[in-house]
């Protein structure tokens, strides 16, 4: 396993034994190493004081206050990755539940390793002469890691206490390596949950994020919200508990707003933290737009206070705007209709230019993970494959002005227009006939028309765009009657 540790993690701990100062590798790496996993980053920790290190290693920078010096690892001028060097240390008193009021610096090994958070996290990794190692387990986490357990070192009650973090990273790993919390934990997660709010909102996100993209995001939601953790993080989600939705397309252990979401999260295909969240989300706006009871229950436009719920959300947990755009985007469009034969290409054109090409297959995932989240058993129904068809077939038609083969100089120079607003809207009318033909698509054809629209007032032509518009709509309600559909 040794010839696992790069090189020159070998020879950071080696300089500083040489320096007279006992080190070795600990917490994630090691456990990811005895996993068979490779590790992400490299931790040391070391009797050495921070200053001593930055005294053995000159290129090193020290990062903060916490005792924790950085190696940069050079190949040439480049920087290809860090070792974290630790001082030994152990952590007094948290009043405030996320920061010890000090850090001491420690004089041993077992000082530093019994303030980590879980046993398959505080084994240390002691390298031996000819290519041995030695592994430090003062807590049974190698018992832990063979019977995939996630437990606290020492009282649980008294570290989700110090910090209260350590309550979702419990959760993160047993969703990110497949294990299971030890009762006694899991008991003081349950007690100590609502100490979460002491918390700040970047360490939740950190988490949230890991749970999300993790092999088993559903069941790190369930754990959340089993141990009462999901309440200071998503409430909005919880409210959907109590939420039926007995509409015949919900089969039975999925009929409550909060189980399928949970479900399609579950179920969704793809591993973006965006379209998972749009799974998660995407039905977040239902509890507030339920009308009525039983089979006849209605949730009209859902979709459009879900996207709003959702921005909120995210907003408040501050992941990127990136990434919210897109949840919001997809949660704003998961119900878009499609139905062979009934909506043609310029309905899907219609899709497009809404959604983005982009964003197309990122959408249909969100539609599968609702679907399968319902409890139908089949992954992609011949009306999403037709879908996907039919988006290829009309890809690389004009949804946009940018797209149209005549732009606003083409109708200047040709029809003598003068610049002003009737140019951009004989566009918008040209784009709306385009895409409901994409045949006319062909700058003869463009000009023609449009010399025909240059002669009516603006508001003529306005009139003929909003037209366009109002049809579109009065298209979507008839579609929105027939009500939310999953097959
Ligand atoms: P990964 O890097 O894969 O997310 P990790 O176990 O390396 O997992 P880090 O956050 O990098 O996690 O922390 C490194 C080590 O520091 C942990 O393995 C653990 O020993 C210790 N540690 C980190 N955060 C805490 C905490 N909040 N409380 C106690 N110990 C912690
Ligand atoms: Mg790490």
């Amino acid at each position: 396993m040794q010839d696992k540790i790069p090189q020159y993690v070998i020879e950071v701990i080696l300089k500083l034994e040489a320096n007279g100062f006992e080190a070795f590798v600990v917490g994630g790496c090691v456990r990811d190493l005895l996993l068979g996993k490779e590790p992400k980053d490299w931790d040391v920790a070391t009797l050495a004081k921070p200053d001593e290190i930055v005294d053995i290693f000159p290129d090193s920078v020290y990062e903060n206050e916490f005792g924790t010096v950085g190696i940069k690892i050079k190949e040439g001028e480049e920087t290809i990755d860090m070792v974290e060097i630790t001082t030994y240390r152990i952590e007094s008193k948290y009043t405030d539940k996320r920061h010890p009021d000090e850090v001491k610096f420690a004089k041993t090994l077992e000082e530093d390793l019994s303030r980590r958070d879980f046993t398959i996290n505080s084994l240390a990794l002691k390298l031996q002469k000819k290519s041995e190692y030695a592994i430090v387990d003062l807590f049974s986490g190698q018992g832990d890691l063979k019977n995939k357990i996630i437990r606290a070192v020492g009282k649980a009650d008294d570290r989700f206490n110090e910090d209260a973090l350590r309550m979702m990273r419990a959760i993160r790993f047993a969703v990110q390596l497949n294990f299971s919390i030890e009762e006694k934990t899991l008991e003081a997660i349950r007690k100590n949950a609502k100490n979460l709010k002491y918390i700040s909102v970047e360490r939740i996100k950190d988490e949230l994020e890991k749970i999300i993209l993790s092999t088993a995001p559903a069941k790190g939601v369930e754990l959340l919200h089993e141990t009462g953790l999901l309440q200071y993080i998503i409430p909005e989600i919880e409210v959907g508990v109590d939420v039926t939705q007995s509409h015949h397309h919900y089969y039975g252990p999925y009929n409550t707003v909060y189980k399928h979401l949970v479900a399609s999260l579950e179920k969704c295909p793809s591993d973006k933290l965006e379209v998972r969240l749009a799974a998660l989300l995407h039905d977040v706006g239902k509890p507030k737009t339920k009308r009525g009871e039983g089979e006849n229950a209605t949730f009209y436009n859902h979709e459009y206070a879900g996207a709003k719920i959702a921005e909120r959300i995210l907003e408040r947990l501050k992941f990127s705007r990136k990434v919210i755009d897109r949840v919001v985007l997809l949660v704003k469009n998961h119900m878009f209709y499609y139905n062979v034969d009934e909506v043609g290409e310029a309905g899907v054109r219609r899709v497009v230019r809404k959604v983005g090409l982009e964003n197309i297959n990122d959408l249909i995932d969100v539609r599968i993970a609702d679907r399968l989240g319902s409890g139908v058993p089949k992954a992609v129904p011949y009306k999403l494959r037709h879908f996907k068809f039919m988006v290829e077939k009309v890809s690389s038609d004009a949804v946009s002005v940018k797209q149209l083969k005549i732009n606003g100089n083409d109708l200047m120079k040709e029809l003598k227009l003068a610049p002003g607003p009737k140019i951009g809207a004989i566009l918008d009318v040209l784009l709306s006939e385009v895409i409901e033909n994409s045949e006319l698509n062909e700058k003869e054809k463009l000009l023609e028309r449009a010399a025909e629209l240059e002669k009516r007032e603006i508001g003529e032509i306005r009139g003929i765009a909003k037209k366009k518009i109002k049809e579109e709509n009065e298209r979507e309600e008839e579609y929105m009657k027939k009500k939310y559909w999953v097959e």
